[in-house]
């Protein structure tokens, strides 16, 4: 299910987007200030953004720029979402990176079209450097962001998602908290060290329920994806 980050700060028009959008099927995240953007795109790696041009303390443009401009972001569609209707901003959200351009008011079943297209486009730009990690019988797939262990769809968190990705995608190397921490939640973000825990045991609850534990927990070191069994 793609997830969608409402960035707005006029409350009925992100109510009324987060409603519609949950009707179509997709799952939101709401911010409405513009210093909570940058934590919510790492946080929760939406597959579209809906940015409001005007928000509090960093404009949408603001935004586009820096989000254009972080390698692991910047194939993530934006659709600018803005009162103004004026030629030129068009041009400089567009200028900006921003992929599409809505003005306000606008009709929802145009916007769910729109977002639609960007989906698409952008799905194809991943299909083009699609991933799949296999380890034994742990399948993460980056594009569709699902897990299976065999048949068995695993239901993760974007947190444990990402920290498996991590994990599968270098079997058998011991990573940190540390490192856990900087690659998951960005440098940026302050987390304690223990959390990294608390999300290992979720994904491990949910992984182990279809077969043996495979993340090894390397005492006072890390973690890693490793299937001999080494007793601590
Ligand atoms: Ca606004």
């Amino acid at each position: 299910m793609a997830m969608i980050l409402i960035a707005e700060d006029e409350q009925a028009i992100s109510v009324l987007l987060k409603y519609n959008l949950e009707k179509a099927g997709y799952e939101t995240v709401c911010v409405a200030h513009g210093n909570r953007v940058l934590s919510a795109v790492e946080k929760n790696m939406p597959s579209l953004i809906l940015l409001d041009w005007m928000l509090p303390e960093i404009s949408g443009l603001e935004l586009c720029k820096v989000i254009r401009n972080n390698p692991d972001w910047k194939n993530i569609p934006i659709i600018m979402l803005t009162a103004k209707g004026q030629e030129e901003d068009k041009i400089a959200g567009l200028s900006a990176g921003a992929d599409d351009y809505v003005t306000k008011p606008f009709s929802v079943p145009e916007l769910l079209a729109r977002i639609k297209t960007n989906l698409r486009r952008s799905s194809s730009v991943a299909s083009a450097i699609k991933k799949e990690y296999v380890f034994r019988d742990i399948v993460l797939n980056t594009v569709e962001k699902k897990v299976f262990r065999g048949e068995n769809y695993v239901q993760l968190g974007p947190t444990e998602f990402r920290i498996l990705q991590m994990l599968i995608s270098n079997p058998q190397q011991v990573f940190s908290r540390d490192e856990v921490l900087k690659t998951v939640w960005g440098q940026s973000i302050y987390v304690e060290p223990r959390t990294v825990d608390v999300h290992i045991r979720r994904l491990r609850k949910a992984l182990n329920e279809f077969g043996p534990d495979y993340i090894r927990t390397i005492r006072a070191t890390g973690y890693s994806l490793d299937d001999h069994q080494v007793e601590e």
